[in-house]
């Protein structure tokens, strides 16, 4: 088939607060076939993201047959050395995460198949998910058997008594087979990690996330020894396989958390868990519960855990795509139907 038309969309979003966290500024991508068939895909980076894709990418791509993975592989290629003097990392692999997911939504869609099964196909049909932030009790009484606090430091001098006084509810609530992480969102100091992680020995916390800015790889190589049994884990504002080589050479994390919609898309996604088989370092996708990473973790790529960011139930939402996988009793199901399988939402256009 032959990609006849490209375009980038801004979701008319309802409910973003003054965070860029609350959607992450995420686009759709759309990308249309003289098969007839029209795959969708979901990146970062919101409207310059879309600017990039129709102004840039769109033109590189249309007219370009689209076959198979390989030939997926040598456009995303293509893609990359064209906006490598502005790309590289952020917003240009941003905007090429969403074009690749369209890509591999139409050779699902092609083939008749899942992305899972055109991956080869379920090693785990249902995957355990861990839900990130709203109640920890309601998530429990779901079902989910995993959780992250996102917990960030109101200054460099706070102590650990507050997250010693979460830990010690959260195990009693959880049980001891219960996997418990905290995620700092680059507001730690390594003082307050090293001390963080021997306060909270007696709670058996899993890994703390995203402690320190990116940019700190030496920072977070040195750090990472010092706060074990507690693993070191981050990855979501790496991007491709380039990004990751470097953390890789550093020795800077004990875990990678690549986000499928932000590092690159699904291409970049299996050369990054290709190089951390390599390097022995557990992958777990960032929002991996969302069916871009969820085919993904279900063929075998990563650690079968999936991550839920919760937020708060009473909370309004904006449903962007539609059916998407719920968890059921902590578990998701990775969907059947050909691409992604999922459908956007034409009333958020
Ligand atoms: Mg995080």
């Amino acid at each position: 088939m032959k990609i006849t038309h490209v375009q980038a969309l801004y979701p008319r979003y309802q409910h973003v607060k003054s965070s860029w966290r609350t959607h992450f500024w995420q686009i759709a991508v759309r990308v249309e076939t003289d098969t007839g068939l029209v795959g969708w895909g979901y990146g970062g980076g919101g409207v310059a993201a879309v600017e990039i894709v129709n102004r840039h990418f769109r033109p590189l791509l249309v007219g370009r047959p689209l076959t198979d993975p390989a030939g997926l592989e040598d456009l995303w290629d293509a893609l990359y050395l064209a906006s490598a003097p502005y790309g590289r990392r952020g917003l240009a692999i941003m905007a090429l995460s969403g074009v690749d997911l369209a890509l591999w939504d139409l050779l699902g869609q092609a083939e008749g198949c899942s992305i899972c099964e055109l991956l080869g196909g379920p090693r785990h049909p249902r995957v355990r998910a861990y839900a990130t932030g709203g109640e920890l009790a309601r998530h429990r009484d779901q079902g989910f058997s995993a959780y992250k606090l996102p917990y960030q430091f109101s200054s460099p001098e706070q102590g650990s008594d507050e997250l010693v006084a979460w830990a010690g509810g959260a195990r009693t609530a959880m049980g001891a087979e219960g996997l418990l992480m905290i995620d700092g969102y680059m507001s730690w100091s390594p003082e307050q990690a090293v001390s963080a992680a021997a306060a909270l020995v007696p709670f058996d916390i899993y890994w703390f996330e995203d402690l320190l800015l990116p940019d700190l790889v030496e920072a977070q190589a040195q750090l990472r020894p010092q706060i074990k049994p507690v693993l070191l884990a981050g990855g979501e504002h790496e991007f491709t396989h380039y990004g990751f080589a470097e953390l890789a050479r550093a020795q800077a994390l004990d875990m990678w958390q690549p986000d499928i919609t932000w590092c690159g898309g699904l291409t970049a996604a299996r050369r990054i868990v290709e190089l951390a088989r390599q390097y022995q370092i557990p992958v777990v996708f960032h929002r991996g519960g969302e069916v871009w990473g969820l085919h993904l973790i279900a063929a075998g790529f990563g650690e079968p855990l999936a991550e839920l960011v919760g937020g708060r139930q009473e909370a309004p939402k904006d449903q962007l795509w539609l059916d998407e996988p719920q968890a059921e009793e902590g578990y998701l199901h990775v969907p059947q139907k050909p691409g992604f399988g999922v459908r956007i939402n034409e009333d958020m256009f």
